[in-house]
C-alpha cells in the first residue's frame, strides 16, 4: 500500500513538473502576449504594392523573454522569423527585459519585487540567470547568436554599420540587440564592455523602477541620472551604443539630453498631446530629442497610442510626424512585451494600408514604417 502512495506521489510530482516546465511558461506567453481578434484587415492592391516596396523596421519587440524557437512559425506571441518576413521585416531591435515587480503599472513601482524570476525557472534557463541580471541579459545576447547560427543567412545579428548595410542589401532580418533597463549592469561600468562584446548596441536607462542610473517614469522618485547614471551614459555613447529613454523619468530624459549631443532613442512610445497616459512623457520633451537627431518609435498598444486598431495607430503616426518632423518618426511595436496588439509581426501591411487611409504619402509611410530607422542605425552604429 505504502508502495503505491509512493508511486502515486512520483507520478503527481512529475505531472507537477511536466506542467511547471513545459505547459505554464507557454500559457504566460499566449496569455501575455495577445492580438485583438479579427477579421483579415482588407489592404487594397495601392496598399500592397506599396508595402512589397517597404523594408519595414522597428525599435522594439521583447520576443528574447519567451522560449518560443524563433525560426518557427507560432500561433503565440507577435512575432517568429516567419511572422516578420510575411510582414515584410528588414531590421527588428530586441531587447532584453531582465527583471518586472509585481503588480505592474504605469504611476509608480518599487524594485524589490520581481516576477521574472519564477518565469526563468519555468523556462529552464540557466542557473546563473536565476540570481544575476547581467546573466539574463547576457543569455538573451546569447539567443540571438544562435538564431544567427541557425537561420542560414535568413537573419544577421547586427553589430556594425557595415554589417546591417549588407544584410538589408541580401534581404536577411537584420537584428540589433540592446537592453531594456541598464540594472544588469549591476553598478559595475565594466559589464558595458562586456554587453557590448555579446553584441549589446542600444542600451536603455530604465524599465518599470528606479535603478542605480535614475528615475524611472514609473517608479518612485522621478529622480534623473546618478553618478552613476552619468558615468555609465557617457561611457556607452563613446563606444557607440545608442541611448534609449523610453520608460526613463522625464529628469533623466532632460539630464541625457543636456550631457551630450548625442542622438537618442525612445524605442516603444506614444505622444503625450494625441494621448494622455502616464506611459508617455511631453511633448515638449520629445521635440527637444527630435531637435538633437532622435528617433522616436511609435507604440501599437492602448497604454501608449489610447486606441490600439490600425488606424489608432496611424493617428499617433500622424500626430507625431507634424510635431516632430517625419524623419524622427519610427515604428516601436512592444510586440511580445506583454501587451495586446491589433495584429501580430505579419500582419503589417495593415498598418500602411492605415496610414495611407490617413492622406500620408507614398514617402512619409516609406521613412516611417522603416528608411528612418535604417537610416538613423548606419549613421550611428560603430563603423567596424
Ligand atoms: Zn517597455
Amino acid at each position: 500500500m505504502l508502495k503505491w502512495i509512493g508511486v502515486g506521489i512520483l507520478i503527481l510530482a512529475a505531472i507537477g513538473a511536466g506542467l511547471f516546465f513545459f505547459v505554464i511558461p507557454a500559457r504566460v506567453d499566449a496569455r501575455m502576449n495577445t492580438v485583438i481578434a479579427h477579421e483579415p484587415f482588407e489592404i487594397s492592391a495601392a496598399a500592397r504594392a506599396l508595402h512589397a516596396t517597404i523594408g519595414t523596421a522597428d525599435l522594439h519587440s521583447d520576443a528574447l523573454l519567451w522560449m518560443r524557437d524563433p525560426l518557427k512559425r507560432h500561433a503565440r506571441g507577435h512575432t517568429d522569423l516567419p511572422r516578420l518576413k510575411d510582414g515584410g521585416a528588414a531590421l527588428q531591435v530586441f531587447t532584453a527585459v531582465t527583471k518586472t515587480p509585481s503588480g505592474l503599472n504605469y504611476e509608480g513601482n518599487d524594485a524589490d519585487t520581481d516576477d521574472l524570476t519564477a518565469l526563468m525557472i519555468a523556462q529552464r534557463w540557466p542557473l546563473a540567470t536565476w540570481g544575476s541580471l547581467f546573466a539574463r541579459a547576457d543569455y538573451q545576447a546569447g539567443r540571438l547568436a544562435d538564431l544567427e547560427r541557425r537561420a542560414d543567412g535568413a537573419f544577421v545579428y547586427v553589430k556594425t554599420a557595415p554589417q546591417l548595410r549588407s544584410a538589408i542589401a541580401d534581404g536577411a532580418l537584420a537584428g540589433i540587440y540592446g537592453i531594456e533597463g541598464a540594472h544588469p549592469l549591476e553598478g559595475e561600468l565594466g559589464n558595458i564592455d562586456r554587453l557590448y562584446r555579446s553584441g549589446m548596441r542600444v542600451m536603455g536607462l530604465q524599465h518599470f523602477f528606479d535603478n542605480a542610473l535614475g528615475g524611472s517614469l514609473h517608479g518612485r522618485r522621478g529622480a534623473g541620472l546618478t553618478r552613476f547614471g552619468r558615468d555609465a551614459v557617457g561611457k556607452a555613447v563613446a563606444k557607440g551604443i545608442i541611448i534609449d529613454v523610453a520608460h526613463s523619468s522625464e529628469a533623466v530624459v532632460r539630464d541625457v539630453l543636456a550631457m551630450s549631443d548625442w542622438p537618442l532613442i525612445v524605442s516603444h512610445t506614444g505622444l503625450k498631446g494625441h494621448c494622455d497616459s502616464p506611459r508617455n512623457i511631453s511633448d515638449q520633451l520629445m521635440k527637444e530629442i527630435a531637435d538633437a537627431g532622435g528617433l522616436i518609435g511609435v507604440g501599437f498598444w492602448e497604454g501608449a497610442i489610447c486606441d490600439p486598431t490600425p488606424d489608432g495607430i496611424a493617428e499617433a503616426i500622424v500626430y507625431a510626424v507634424n510635431l516632430l518632423g517625419a524623419e524622427h518618426v519610427a515604428l516601436g511595436s512592444d510586440f511580445d512585451g506583454t501587451v495586446t496588439t491589433p495584429f501580430d509581426a505579419s500582419e503589417l501591411a495593415a498598418l500602411t494600408q492605415a496610414l495611407m487611409d490617413a492622406g500620408l504619402d507614398d514617402e512619409t509611410i516609406r521613412a516611417v514604417m522603416g528608411a528612418n530607422a535604417v537610416r538613423f542605425f548606419l549613421e550611428n552604429l560603430p563603423a567596424e
